[in-house]
């Protein structure tokens, strides 16, 4: 690397409920040097720690930082994390990060930034209407409209996980009831399945769990389940791709979408059958839709967030 370039290079983080990755990216978007950590569960605090401690650890300096975290954000703070231990309430980030490390900082929502980093490099590259839909723990998603990140009046857009696919149905993780996540998500399809078992059902969900020494129902774990045909699992998974064709139909209807991305650890376990699997289930749901709609898998995995994060600091570069 030549310094000119080396000037060019910042730094992408994406603090996730169980790692903090981070990544120096040039300005064609790629990754030259990686760190990563379990993320800390004592609070916001101890994940500014670490990623100062990262982004130290890195070859070089970057020129400024961009920070993707799962929850919802506006204009540098986080109003709400609910899938990190320890953060009840709102919280600057970039103010606080500042004090650490003296350069420019932008902060994301990390599904948006995800399908920011798929977009600008990956799967969505050159589409102007897309929706970015992430299989992880809960439902997560981010848009691109009109050839620009869509990220709503607070920063709260694209919640394709909390789109309501049956009225009075599962209890979801945000206390309602009928969210696709509530199907679709791994830590509410972990309770279903446990309450299958106390009902009589068998499962080898949880051997393979122990087995590959998880403590959760990991993507891993789903995907050797249903490779190994598991009917529980199986049946689950169903209803989950079921559930998702409503949502994604429902705002294919609303928003004229050309491309829908499925990632998270579950469409990098399965591919790119998982995109098809859930573009038939959409179908039926479609009014109108696009003859160009295309549903593909990520094509970034693990570094979408790292890459996405990178272009808003490099934005905020540009912006000041
Ligand atoms: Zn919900």
């Amino acid at each position: 690397m030549t310094a000119s370039e080396r000037d060019l290079l910042v730094a992408g983080v994406d603090v996730g409920g169980t790692n903090i990755e981070v990544g120096l990216v040039d300005d064609r978007h790629e990754v030259h040097g990686r760190a990563k950590a379990p993320t800390p569960t004592g609070g916001p605090d101890e994940v500014l720690d670490t990623i100062s401690r990262l982004i130290a650890s890195l070859d070089a300096d970057p020129v400024a930082v961009g920070v993707g975290i799962p929850g919802v954000v506006h204009e540098g703070a986080v109003l709400t994390v609910p899938n990190l231990a320890g953060w009840h309430e709102r919280f600057d980030l970039v103010a606080s990060l500042q004090e650490r490390i003296d350069l420019p900082i932008a902060l994301g929502n990390d599904a948006n930034v995800g399908l920011l980093g798929e977009w600008l490099a990956g799967a969505a590259r050159g589409a102007r209407n897309v929706l970015g839909l992430w299989m992880g723990t809960g439902v997560g998603g981010g848009l691109i409209l009109d050839g620009r990140p869509f990220n709503g009046a607070r920063g709260a857009a694209g919640e394709i996980g909390h789109v309501v696919v049956l009225a009075g149905g599962a209890l979801c993780t945000c206390g309602r009831r009928g969210c696709a996540e509530a199907y679709a998500g791994r830590r509410s399809m972990r309770g279903v399945a446990s309450a299958m078992v106390d009902a009589g059902w068998t499962t080898s969900l949880f051997d393979i769990r122990d087995d590959e020494d998880k403590s959760s129902l990991t993507s891993k774990v789903w995907a050797r389940a249903l490779d190994e045909d598991d009917a529980l699992a199986t049946k689950l998974f169903d209803t989950a791709v079921e559930t998702l064709g409503v949502a994604v139909g429902s705002a294919i209807n609303l928003l004229d979408l050309e491309v829908v991305v499925v990632g998270g650890g579950l469409a990098e376990k399965l591919g790119s059958d998982l995109a098809d699997r859930i573009a038939a289930a959409a179908e039926p749901w479609m009014l109108r839709p696009s003859p160009d709609l295309r549903f593909v898998v990520s094509e970034l995995e693990d570094d979408a967030g790292v890459v996405g994060a990178a272009s808003l600091a490099r934005a905020a570069i540009v912006t000041g």
